[in-house]
């Protein structure tokens, strides 16, 4: 199969590799130049539990260079995707399929502008991944995909369980659900619970837990999250708030995504996380108060990166 990967960072780096090792033409698109020459150049070297390994494949930063792929992957951060997703509709032509396994609420929608529905596939991966420099990235961790048709038309269903299938095939664990919104959901919750407040204290992820305050603001923030989501007829789960600090002890010594953006002075996911939640709550006449101040925290600091 040919596939196209829009956002080769971490994350695109990775799943490229992966089902380029598993036999397909898959093409690398990134806007930075630098890592699409040293791809060229070396290959894409991969760190995983302390060895390294070098994959050859296709880099560019020209899109029209790729032609046609039947699956494109989005995977850059929220804040481009609309750019992304441009590039994508070329690239998928009339008949290809786009997927999206970013973090964050909000990213299928904006491909949804350019690409009919029935051809989106959304999901979420547990699968982790750092950027080491130009050319280089580290697997650090793995877990299932999930993935699932935007639309749940019949068609959309049958293209995501083909896709499943596919990514299996290439040793990405992967499970195809009919009900993809709630699973994207329920992986917001816990982005809600842990990211911005990790980012704004300077803490790892185990270290929400240790007082009391803390998880109170905590249980607040996805309370009103969840209020959102069951005023949408999302099924979310019931134990959500038990989840985050599960999550966080799992990851209890890992620097959250939006932690890194925040101590790398980079542009965060908020508008898609937090963010997203005030907007919803907004547009449904809901009070989110506490995800507005996490919103506006982390807005402003971002504003003020030196
Ligand atoms: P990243 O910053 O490592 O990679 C994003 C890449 O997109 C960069 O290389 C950047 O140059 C490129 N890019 C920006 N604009 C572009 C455009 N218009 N066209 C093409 N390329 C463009 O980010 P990441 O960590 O790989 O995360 C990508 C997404 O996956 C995010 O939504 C993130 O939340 C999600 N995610 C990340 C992890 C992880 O462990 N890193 C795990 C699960 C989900």
């Amino acid at each position: 199969m040919k596939v196209a990967v829009v956002g080769a960072g971490a994350m695109g780096s990775l799943f490229g590799a992966m089902l380029a090792e598993a036999g397909n033409e898959v093409w690398l698109y990134d806007v930075w130049l630098e890592h699409v020459q040293t791809i060229n150049r070396d290959g894409l070297r991969i760190e995983r539990e302390g060895k390294t390994r070098t994959v050859e494949i296709r880099a560019t930063a020209d899109s029209q260079q790729i032609g046609r792929a039947e699956l494109v992957i989005i995977f850059v951060k929220s804040s481009w995707t609309n750019s992304a997703a441009e590039t994508a509709l070329n690239l998928a032509g009339s008949d290809g399929s786009v997927m999206t396994l970013q973090n964050g609420m909000g990213n299928a929608d904006v491909i949804a502008e350019f690409i009919e529905p029935e051809r989106i596939l959304a999901g979420t991966t547990s699968h982790g991944a750092t950027l080491l420099g130009p050319g280089s990235i580290r697997h650090a961790g793995c877990g299932p995909t999930t993935i699932g048709a935007w639309s749940q038309t019949e068609g959309g269903l049958r293209r995501a369980g083909q896709f499943a299938e596919f990514f299996n095939r290439a040793g990405i664990k992967t499970e195809s659900v009919a009900d993809v919104r709630s699973v994207v959901w329920n992986k917001l919750l816990i982005n809600i619970g842990i990211n911005a407040i990790t980012a704004l204290t300077n803490i790892k992820n185990g270290q929400i837990i240790d007082l009391e305050i803390t998880r109170e603001l905590i249980r607040n923030a996805v309370a009103e999250a969840i209020n959102v989501a069951r005023a949408e007829n999302i099924e979310v789960q019931d134990d959500a708030v038990d989840r985050v600090f599960k999550v966080a002890e799992a990851t209890a010594l890992n620097r959250s995504s939006m932690g890194q953006d925040v101590d790398s002075r980079r542009q965060t996911e908020i508008a898609a996380i937090n963010g997203f939640i005030v907007r919803e709550a907004k547009r449904l006449g809901l009070e989110a108060p506490v995800n507005l101040a996490l919103t506006a925290l982390i807005q402003t600091l971002e504003y003020h990166y030196s």
